[in-house]
């Protein structure tokens, strides 16, 4: 079997006669027009069709909901830990969101598997919970993100995820098994209790069937059942996974979670063997700005005075909907272009002045005056 994915690395477009058709019906494009025919038809779009769905109640209240989805002959395949990023039409507002396939990357039928966690508030987990049915056709983005497997692979990993953060390392040890990988795996999932852990079935039984794969699960208020109890600590580790040190980590899972493997890891100088990916942006204690002046949504006509709060906190506060996933910097759809005016990046810090350069609105604030064609 090989390990690359061949449609990943076929390079770039050839021409289509159906370019020329597509030029013709400009300025919308060939797919605008097919899409009232049948949406899954499409020329350069790429969207994906739900065939099935499942609603798992993992803890009483919180809901699972496992998408089962086609993507369209665009779609390039995905290295196992990347995501997606998919957009929904909510009320005629165009909503993009990041979700990470849990399916292995080798799955034969070239389906995809989306596991979404209702977040109470949350827009988009809420409308795939509720509005998600086989039909419904949705918009795919190709697969993104450095958090993935990596070629030749390592003689030995150990894959910590909790809550939603399985996604991910699911689909990297679905990938290994479907590889017949024979170095040793160990699988650590925090969750409350046995009920909060979504994929549990499937975990045992790709433990069950692989003398390799060592599934380990930490339950931080259940007593009994998990092999660990409690939140993370060094102790899990050297437990489950002695031969850490020398081996390949990835990790996803909430900020807590996250905060502390990396603490340990970076204290002991390991932090090269781990990978992480996180699913909600970390605290980020940003330099000090200037929060005077106004912001100009050009387009929209509309201004606001600068609050500190990121470009995209901004121009939701000021009544505009721009269209965004992830809030952290990763999927780059809320890209904008600033005209004019000065910006700072809340990650890193970095300021920059040059006119008529895009923008993320989630990770950068104004300093002083700055228009955004927007
Ligand atoms: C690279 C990446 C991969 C992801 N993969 C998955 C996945 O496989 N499965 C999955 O369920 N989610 C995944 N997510 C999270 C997902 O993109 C959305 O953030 C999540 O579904 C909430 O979106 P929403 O529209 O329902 O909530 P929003 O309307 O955006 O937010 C509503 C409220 O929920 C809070 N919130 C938003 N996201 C989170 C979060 N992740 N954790 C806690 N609180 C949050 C917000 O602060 C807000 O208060 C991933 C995110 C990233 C960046």
């Amino acid at each position: 079997m090989s390990l690359l994915n061949p449609r990943r690395s076929a390079g770039a477009r050839r021409f289509s006669p159906l370019g020329l058709v597509e030029a013709l019906v400009t300025p919308h494009g060939i797919d605008r027009y097919l899409e009232l025919v049948n949406p899954m038809l499409t020329v350069r779009d790429l969207r994906a069709e739900v065939v099935d769905v499942r609603r798992q109640v993992v803890d009483g209240t919180g809901v699972d909901t496992r998408l089962t989805l086609r993507p369209t002959r665009q779609w390039d395949g995905f290295d196992a830990g990347q995501f997606v990023s998919v957009t929904v039409d909510i009320d005629g507002v165009r909503r993009t969101r990041c979700y990470s396939p849990a399916n292995s990357q080798h799955r034969r039928d070239g389906l995809l598997e989306l596991t979404v966690k209702a977040h109470p508030e949350g827009l988009v987990s809420q409308y795939l919970h509720e509005q998600a049915r086989p039909g419904l056709v949705l918009g795919l983005s190709q697969a993104d993100g450095t958090f993935r497997l990596t070629l030749p692979r390592p003689e030995r990993l150990l894959l910590v995820s909790g809550g939603s953060g399985i996604t991910p390392v699911m689909s990297m040890l679905r990938t290994l098994c479907d590889e017949g990988y024979r170095g040793g795996i160990v699988f650590l999932h925090y969750a409350l209790s046995a009920e909060h852990v979504s994929y549990l079935p499937e975990l045992r039984q790709l433990a069950d069937a692989h003398d390799n794969v060592r599934l380990a699960l930490a339950y931080t208020e259940q007593q009994l059942g998990g092999d660990l109890h409690g939140l993370f600590h060094a102790s899990h580790l050297r437990d489950v996974a002695p031969w850490y040190a020398n081996a390949q980590t990835y990790l996803c899972g909430p900020p807590g979670l996250m905060a502390a493997v990396r603490a340990h890891f970076d204290g002991r100088r390991l932090t090269d063997r781990l990978a992480t990916e996180e699913f909600a942006p970390a605290p980020v204690a940003a330099p000090d700005a200037d929060v005077s002046g106004v912001t100009t949504f050009a387009r929209s006509a509309v201004t606001s005075d600068n609050t500190g709060d990121t470009l995209l906190e901004q121009a939701e506060n000021a009544g505009l909907s721009p269209e965004h996933g992830c809030r952290m910097g990763i999927c780059f759809s809320c890209t904008q272009v600033k005209t004019s005016g000065c910006v700072q990046n809340i990650r890193t810090g970095e300021i920059s002045s040059d006119p008529d350069t895009e923008v993320q609105l989630c990770i950068h604030r104004a300093v002083g005056d700055v228009a955004l064609d927007l």
